[in-house]
């Protein structure tokens, strides 16, 4: 009797298993693949996306055709709830599964807080593709010439990307954008070297983007409360950091304190050992490990081989977090700006770069 291995989500992790599957599929398992759309979004892709460098098939891959070079089963539906001391999922489209084996790699959702009452200005960044297609709906409600007051709220690396990217769209369009960046107390690209963080200061400014480092509030639809200014706003941008999804707290696995699932360094749950989790969905317990693309990709590598091994009682591998990560920031005009540890440069050759790592990302799981 075949052991059913069930992969729950799209994610970058999952895209490496699948990979791996469609090459050396052990007859012993039977796979399933749970995501509740047949495309893979790939976030770094998405200000290049707005901004115009991309169209939307160049940045997704073909979750249907991977399961079905490796023999997978695809499931359309989104996982609604989980009974891990049963091993059973409960799906959007009515049907349960059970499984031996579960790995987990459903990304994170994004932390809105008060931001949800401002009503139909708000726009979260997750899901990738409903963000991507409400974006097109608000800006194609605007005429030429029209003044477009936006606010993207979050100073990370994305944050500034998206309002970049939402202002070269914008102008685009004809219309004129007054963008401000809301970052909260820490500023913009809190982690990264000073010098990285004074580049994007100095590019933010010249492009005549705002920076309010203070907290939003809402007040009222279309209404923000930024530190002691008042701000009304044409559409809002959320891109306020990684929020577990609701359907984990009662699942009975055991999280870590921010929510998310609780692995060990072999990605594997602490509770129950025939779970796996890799991605955003995943907290180490052992050390921290940054919520990225980078790392989920990485740590694909050894969950693609942990699940077969846990199937077959073999030894498990450790993932080892590199400490330090590249990051290529697409700034919107030709150009990118590169953070590696104290490295800064920025340049067009950088987005060449950064073009060359995305378009051969998505080609490898296309292809
Ligand atoms: C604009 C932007 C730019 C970014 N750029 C970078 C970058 O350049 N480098 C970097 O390292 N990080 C970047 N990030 C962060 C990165 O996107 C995330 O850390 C990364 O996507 C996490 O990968 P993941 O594999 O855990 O999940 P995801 O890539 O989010 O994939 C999760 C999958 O699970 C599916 N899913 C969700 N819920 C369910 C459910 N209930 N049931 C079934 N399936 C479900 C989703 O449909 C999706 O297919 C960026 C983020 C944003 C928003």
């Amino acid at each position: 009797m075949p052991k059913r291995l069930i992969l729950l989500g799209g994610g970058h992790a999952h895209l490496r298993v699948l990979k791996h599957l469609i090459k050396h599929k052990p007859a012993e398992l039977e796979v399933l693949l749970v995501s509740p759309s047949p495309w893979q979004y790939y976030s770094g892709m998405l200000p290049g996306l707005l901004a115009g460098d991309y169209r939307l098939q160049d940045c997704r891959v073909d979750l249907a055709s991977m399961a079905r070079r490796a023999g997978v089963e695809l499931i359309t539906a989104a996982l609604e709830y989980w009974v891990a001391d049963q091993r059973l999922l409960g799906l959007s489209d009515g049907q349960t599964l059970h499984y031996d084996l579960l790995s987990v790699n459903t990304g994170s959702e994004t932390q809105l807080g008060d931001l949800q009452t401002l009503g139909d200005v708000l726009l979260p960044i997750k899901p990738l593709d409903h963000f991507y297609q409400r974006s097109q709906q608000l800006f194609a409600a605007f005429v030429p010439g029209d003044l477009v007051s936006a606010a993207v709220v979050g100073g990370g690396a994305a944050g500034a990307e998206i309002a970049m990217a939402v202002q070269q769209a914008l102008l685009t369009r004809g219309l004129r954008p007054a963008i401000q960046l809301i970052t909260g107390e820490s500023g913009v690209l809190a982690g990264h070297a000073s010098a990285v963080q004074r580049r994007l200061m100095q590019l933010l400014q010249h492009k005549g983007i705002a920076v309010i480092a203070s907290r939003a509030s809402a007040i009222e639809p279309g209404k923000l409360q930024v530190g002691d200014k008042q701000l009304s706003v044409d559409l809002l941008i959320a891109t306020t950091g990684a929020r577990a999804p609701d359907w984990l707290a009662a699942a009975g696995v055991s999280l870590a304190g921010d929510g998310f699932i609780a692995v060990n360094a072999c990605q594997q749950s602490v509770s129950h050992p025939e779970v796996f989790a890799v991605g955003d969905v995943a907290s180490r317990l052992d050390k921290p490990v940054e919520k990225s693309g980078v790392h989920a990709v990485k740590a694909g590598g050894v969950l693609r081989h942990n699940l077969v091994a846990a199937a077959s009682g073999r030894s498990l591998k450790l993932y080892k977090p590199r400490p330090v990560s590249l990051y290529l920031l697409n700034t919107a005009d030709g150009k990118a700006l590169l953070s590696w540890g104290p490295l800064t440069a920025h340049g067009a050759w950088v987005l060449q770069w950064k073009h060359w790592l995305d378009t051969t990302f998505i080609k490898a799981f296309n292809d």
